[in-house]
């Protein structure tokens, strides 16, 4: 693998992680200190551009001044109740994000995969207590290719074998159908056990797989026809990542279950929810799910002020315009060792044709050396997903550096 010349202090920090923390993952070899908007700068004061957004996390731009204000406000005033006790900014912040996305009630959760876990709870007691599924016998669709997140329950339905190997026995209840695939999904409809059918409107982690335009839309019927539940996981689609509020907006599509995470806090800290109406989400009683830091003070001030921030600076619109231009900018390139270049607003990737199976790592090495940050994800895709507030002139900047990498890729 191609090496990336690595400041002696950033090769301590990074020789510490490796000895004291486990090795869950491989991280480019790059220590960063501090962010600002799109970017980013490592211990040694070199500047690079976010291409990740913390997988889609701050789009809203690093340390949002808005945002972070709201929480060094609240941080001293009031931090954590639990939910044994009501707070005054839980109130308003569940009444904001229900108008704002349009359903009745939110369940706020922390991470993403546990709002992700909430969705597929709250869909079977629905199923149970709502359509009369005899008990133990719900099923919920998933896609090949999904990306989820990593709990026990999760993982479960996951068909990437790195995610599972080794970690069963796995919770039963899904059906796998191919992504994409509406003949798929009618057939897998047919089971009247089926309570849901669980889908990213675009596989991020999948390296960014868009679906058909018509297929959300053609889904949502076909669930409706059956009295199954549509739940979407925007959790990286979603908060104008690409270049609507939500990715399902570009069909009109209304999720029977919605889930948001990530960007919910602009990366201050781990903020999910699930959205649903009355029917359903009234079906979970107190003391039947939970989380201790679900919906605290803090997330509340911060992710109320995040979803002010993407609605005042016209995130999703800017998200549109760039994402255009990036993805023209790309295929103006003409690099041969770019296979093709795909995606929706500041959500895309390349996919990198070369027979070196470590192409794409070393490629984000040499765009890290030129001051972009980027992460392959499947071994031959890199996304490209900087923060929403990018301006065209930066995206320009970060084209040339695209550009003034690739040639490191002329070895065979
Ligand atoms: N769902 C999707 C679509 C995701 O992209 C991710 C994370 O990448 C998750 C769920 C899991 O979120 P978290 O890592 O916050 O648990």
């Amino acid at each position: 693998m191609y090496e990336a010349p690595t400041g002696a202090l950033a090769k301590q920090f990074i020789e510490q992680e490796e000895h004291f923390s486990a090795h869950n993952y491989h991280p480019l070899p790059v220590v960063i200190e501090r962010a600002e908007s799109v970017f980013m700068w490592d211990v040694e004061g070199v500047r690079y551009f976010d291409f990740l957004s913390g997988y889609s996390s701050v789009n809203q731009g690093h340390c949002h001044p808005k945002i972070v204000a709201s929480c060094t406000q609240q941080v001293q005033k009031l931090t954590l109740t639990s939910r044994a006790f009501h707070h005054h900014l839980f109130g308003p912040y569940a009444a904001f994000i229900t108008s704002l996305f349009g359903y009745d009630k939110v369940l706020p959760m922390n991470t993403g995969v546990e709002a992700v876990e909430t969705a597929i709870k709250l869909c079977r007691k629905w199923a149970y207590e709502k359509k009369s599924i005899p008990s133990n016998k719900a099923k919920i669709i998933v896609c090949e290719g999904n990306f989820h997140g990593r709990t026990s329950g999760v993982i479960s339905f996951s068909t990437d074998e790195e995610s599972t190997r080794n970690f069963g026995p796995y919770l039963p209840g899904f059906i796998t159908i191919p992504y994409n695939d509406c003949e798929a999904l009618e057939k897998a409809l047919a089971d009247p056990h089926v309570a849901g059918f669980l889908v990213e409107p675009i596989q991020g982690e999948a390296g960014v797989v868009v679906p058909a335009f018509g297929y959300l839309n053609k889904a949502a019927q076909l669930c409706r026809e059956k009295q199954v539940l549509l739940l979407a996981d925007e959790i990286q689609t979603g908060l104008g990542r690409t270049g609507k509020r939500l990715a399902c907006d570009h069909e009109n599509v209304r999720p029977d279950i919605l889930i948001l995470g990530k960007a919910l806090s602009g990366g201050l800290l781990p903020v999910s929810a699930v959205l649903a109406d009355d029917e359903i989400m009234l079906t979970i009683k107190p003391g039947q799910h939970g989380s201790t830091y679900g919906g605290n003070p803090l997330a509340c001030a911060i992710a109320k002020t995040a979803l002010e921030v993407i609605e005042e600076e016209r995130l999703a619109e800017n998200a549109a315009e760039r994402g255009i231009q990036l993805r023209a900018g790309i295929k103006e390139i003409n690099s041969p060792y770019i296979k093709l270049v795909r995606g929706q607003g500041l959500l895309n990737a390349i996919v990198i044709a070369h027979p070196d199976p470590n192409a794409a790592w070393n490629l984000c090495i040499e765009m890290k050396n030129r001051g972009l940050l980027a992460k392959p994800t499947h071994g031959d895709k890199i996304r490209l997903a900087p923060p929403l507030v990018i301006s065209a002139a930066q995206i320009e900047e970060a084209l040339g550096i695209i550009r003034d990498s690739l040639p490191l890729l002329n070895y065979k």
